[in-house]
């Protein structure tokens, strides 16, 4: 039968907990029947052996009791010297095993302390030093050991030169042990163990392929260097909406990191085409965590399109749209007005006019709003070809992703609102899911006064509708006038993929 003690001993900031056989043989006297309490702070004999005094401990700071001296019932050649018994040439084997080397004592509760595994094949003491590359700070402390199991753990704080203590600054520290068994016999260990406090570095490679088809992986490509590798990574996909999926996390070395995956929506259905914001995180294995900036993508593939009006599911949240985008200082007063207001908003631009305005677009992007397609040169669409149509609006995604890396998938309003079976056709294969109209149109074009024109939209508005206006300076001027006025109507303005959502479309 074995008599297991378990033991905790405080020795300053260094604790030691040992769950060893204190007797490796049958103790002379029946246990007692209560067993040692779980856990004490002297010496405590949990065998009828005498406990050998305590070590002296020379750990400076400390000045706490040693460890445990109970070399339990070794077998008597070995507690004492005589001149029958053999003498003892053989050295200790003493294994440590350090199951997590990199370690963050930086106080968030993860990985605080680093785990020194120690296995002795007979009773040794052991003298442990931790030290800085530049032996400008260590640890010292002693214990004895064994025969058996004990944890030591390092919760990172050092004695500095100057004698003061503090945590150990990042970076590799040598572990050195001497264990010396009863008859002086030694042996050495060398471990290291790093300090790391700090989350990895990260720079975006970019994402590809571009645009992306949705089927098959997109790749995340970035550049990661940390003190602990490997890296635990995890890559994420949001819309402007809100978080779309996340990918399973995976270990990679550092360096050049390539992430291939399939987001989906989160039915599991294939993303629709628009606007995507890819993003990492990147785990050291001394539990240092970053979340990488977004970098935006786009997915692009045939889809159906259908013609919608407005969003009867979308709760109390109205669209207000902006098509044209062809006076730039009406725009950036639109702008601008959004932002005071906390209103979002959608523009439905021709690619010669994004390439036109690029400070606006930018900015429009930036600021969160959605933006579509109106076609490049505004023309009437329902006169052209198939394949007139599909080039106009070609355009429009090659001008969004140039000049705003952005995209106006999955939303385009065609000039005047007109559209057939053609448009469509040719509206859908571009990506475009959503012919987007209106149900709330105050003819601001025909430019009749900035009151009528508000007016006129607030007396048509209701919850889901969506507002055609224009990139007008009469419009601009009846902007605040609009935007107060469905605040005080209850409306809440929205960009164009926010009512979508609400009324659950993508
Ligand atoms: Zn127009």
């Amino acid at each position: 039968m074995r008599h297991r003690g378990l033991l905790a001993v405080g020795l300053g900031a260094l604790t030691l907990a040992l769950a060893a056989p204190v007797g490796a043989s049958p103790p002379p006297s029946p246990s007692t029947s209560s067993p040692p309490a779980p856990t004490t702070t002297s010496p405590a004999p949990t065998t009828s052996t005498t406990p050998t005094p305590a070590a002296p401990t020379t750990t400076p700071a400390t000045g706490a009791v040693p460890g445990p001296s109970s070399p339990g019932s070794a077998p008597p050649s070995l507690d004492t010297t005589t001149t029958t018994a053999p003498p003892d040439l053989v050295p200790p084997r003493l294994r440590v095993r350090v199951t997590h080397p990199h370690f963050s004592p930086n106080g968030d509760r993860v990985r605080e302390k680093v785990f020194l595994a120690l296995h002795a094949d007979e009773a040794v003491t052991v003298d442990i030093t931790i030290r800085n590359a530049a032996n400008t700070a260590r640890k010292v402390l002693h214990l004895t050991l064994g025969p058996g199991d004990q944890t030591v753990t390092w919760g990172g704080r050092i004695q500095r030169a100057n004698g003061s203590w503090g945590r150990a600054a990042d970076g590799d520290y040598t572990v050195k042990l001497v264990a010396r068994d009863a008859a002086g016999n030694k042996t050495k260990k060398l471990r290291t163990v790093t300090v790391d406090t700090r989350p990895p570095s990260f720079a975006w490679t970019g994402i590809t392929p571009d645009p992306w088809g949705a089927t098959g992986a997109v790749t995340y490509s970035f550049v990661s260097h940390d003190a602990s590798p490997p890296l635990s990574v995890q890559g994420t996909a949001s819309s402007r909406v809100g978080l779309i999926d996340r990918s399973s996390r995976v270990s990679r070395p550092q360096g050049a990191v390539r992430l291939a995956w399939r987001p989906d929506e989160p039915d599991g259905s294939v993303l629709l085409p628009g606007n995507y914001f890819g993003a990492v995180r990147v785990t050291d294995d001394a539990g240092n965590a970053l979340t990488s900036p977004f970098r935006a993508y786009r997915v692009d593939r045939p889809v159906s399109s259908v013609a919608v009006r407005r969003a009867d599911g979308a709760g109390n949240r109205v669209a207000v749209t902006f098509d044209d985008c062809n006076d730039g200082a009406a725009w950036s007063s639109i702008l601008g007005t959004l932002r005071a207001y906390g209103a979002g908003g959608t523009f439905f631009c021709p690619g010669d006019q994004v390439y036109a305005h690029p400070a606006q677009a930018q900015a429009t992007v930036a600021a969160g709003h959605s933006v579509g397609s109106h076609s490049n040169g505004h023309a009437q669409l329902t006169r052209l070809s198939y394949g007139e149509v599909a080039g106009r609006l070609a355009i429009d995604k090659a001008a969004w992703w140039s000049v705003a890396r952005a995209t106006p998938t999955p939303y385009f309003r065609p000039p005047y609102g007109s559209y057939n079976s053609t448009v469509l056709a040719a509206a859908g294969d571009q990506g475009f899911r959503y012919t987007v109209i209106w149900d709330v149109d105050p003819t601001d074009y025909a430019s009749p006064g900035a009151g009528v024109i508000a007016s006129r939209v607030l007396g048509a508005v209701r919850p889901g509708s969506i507002v055609l206006l224009h990139v007008k300076g009469q419009t601009a001027a009846a902007l605040p006038t609009i935007l107060s006025g469905l605040r005080a109507r209850g409306l809440q303005p929205v960009t164009l993929a926010q009512l979508f959502a609400a009324n659950g479309w993508r």
